[in-house]
């Protein structure tokens, strides 16, 4: 037995549950190299961009009060901006999480009487009710701005002709969502989102695109403003906050657009001058520089789960060979035992929680009980090792993270070896 093997057997893994594994990562090798290609060229953008903004010691410091002359907060957004290759940047720790970033960019960029599309299908759940699909209070419709929705077709194609026709006077803005978030559609590549906005922008050039990138940062070279977004949002407690960002958001785009959600984050007149950065900057600008390698290693946590659910017979989605445009994978089990198990077996590889057992409950902003693993040094982070899964058919659990490859690989022969323990997957490594 390996020095190895005994180390998981320390956390009550089989040497077979391990070697079942390895033979897996045996095949991902070309992949993996490819994904490390991806976060070389990732890595030196970001450096690029840091050394053109002259990032200096004193960015890393921090303003108190009303924060005015952040030089850290003032050069970060710079550097957000040459990343993602926008005009301008908001990236605040006072946005308190994606779907505030979300919301912000939405509630800042429409008007009474406008109407908001989604080309691509329902949005992520806490949506729903920022845009009142699901009524609620201080909602879009609240304030008169009106939302259509244009499916996917069934083969995960953008419904031209629909999206053609759902096009009107009033639509000032289209919502882009690059992952599938809860959803088993396929998650869009950035050369696709590009292909939407070119379709959209034809038809009526002044429209706003918005791509929410959640997930999506660092997995390819381009980012979507590289395609003609005019905005792109994400939280920072995701990939581009590398698992060091304890709080933000952050919206990249035309000046414009950028400066409208800061007056509306802050007050019109205030925008951007305000908003003190406290003392989360220097976390802000490591977790930037590690981005694009934790997201690498999340991006081979989640392929080499598919590999081993993909092997024993369950649904993955996406499967062992598709290509990646977002860190997270789906694994369906059918069961609510299944999503359950998986979920303790990820808890159980947690650094920090490792004892507790995840159960499924009622939480906020979504419409069924949800279960949610994450042993994490960031509360609720998912750029960490976690896994979450709505309890409702089909029973699919949505598993993401890990800052370090060596973590994801624990966490998902941990998932292994508990579906086995509960006899969810026969002891020769086949659905049960
Ligand atoms: C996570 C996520 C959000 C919301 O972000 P929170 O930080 O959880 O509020 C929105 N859209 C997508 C696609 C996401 O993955």
């Amino acid at each position: 037995m390996t020095d190895l093997t005994k180390q998981y057997e320390q956390f009550g893994i089989s040497p077979k549950t391990c070697s079942f594994g390895e033979s897996v990562l045996d095949s991902l090798k070309e992949r993996f190299r490819r994904i490390d290609e991806t976060a070389e060229y990732n890595q030196l953008k970001v450096i690029r961009a840091m050394q053109e903004c002259r990032v200096s010691e004193a960015c890393l410091l921090g303003t108190t009060g009303y924060g005015y002359n952040d030089i850290g907060r003032d050069t970060l957004e710079k550097v957000y901006a040459a990343v993602f290759h926008t005009e301008d940047a908001l990236v605040r720790p006072q946005i308190t999480c994606g779907t505030h970033a979300l919301a912000l960019a939405l509630m800042s960029n429409l008007r009474p009487g406008d109407e908001l599309l989604s080309p691509v299908g329902k949005p992520y759940d806490t949506l729903e009710e920022v845009i009142g699909i699901r009524p609620s209070r201080g909602s879009l419709r609240e304030y008169g701005i009106s939302y259509r929705q244009v499916d996917l077709l069934a083969d995960g194609s953008f419904d031209y002709d629909g999206i053609r026709s759902a096009i009107c006077d009033q639509t000032r803005m289209v919502t882009i969502q690059r992952s599938k978030g809860y959803q088993t559609r396929p998650t869009l590549s950035v050369e696709r989102i590009g292909e939407l906005i070119r379709f959209i922008k034809e038809i009526k050039p002044d429209v706003i695109c918005m791509v929410d990138n959640c997930y999506g940062e660092f997995v390819e070279t381009t980012e979507p403003a590289d395609v003609g977004a005019d905005m792109v949002v994400g939280s920072l407690i995701k990939n581009p906050g590398g698992g060091l960002a304890p709080i933000g958001g952050y919206i990249a785009g035309r000046r414009e657009c950028v400066e409208n959600a800061a007056y509306r984050l802050t007050s019109p007149g205030l925008g951007k001058e305000v908003g003190a950065s406290l003392g989360v900057l220097s976390s802000f600008y490591q977790g930037l520089f590690l981005a694009p390698v934790v997201t690498a290693s999340a991006l081979k946590g989640a392929i080499f789960a598919a590999g081993i659910y993909e092997k024993i017979g369950f649904d993955v989605f996406p499967d062992g060979k598709q290509d990646r445009h977002d860190i997270i994978q789906a694994v369906t089990f059918g069961s609510p035992e299944g999503v359950i198990a998986f979920c303790e077996g990820i808890q159980a590889a947690a650094s920090v929680d490792s004892f507790v057992i995840p159960e499924p409950w009622d939480m906020p902003g979504y419409d069924s009980k949800v279960i949610m693993a994450a042993g994490a040094f960031v509360s609720g982070s998912s750029i960490e090792l976690s896994a979450d899964g709505p309890i409702k058919p089909p029973y699919t659990v949505y598993f993401q993270g890990g800052l370090t490859f060596p973590h994801a690989k624990l966490g998902i022969l941990k998932t292994l070896q508990n579906l086995m323990d509960k006899g969810l997957i026969t002891p020769d490594f086949h659905r049960a």
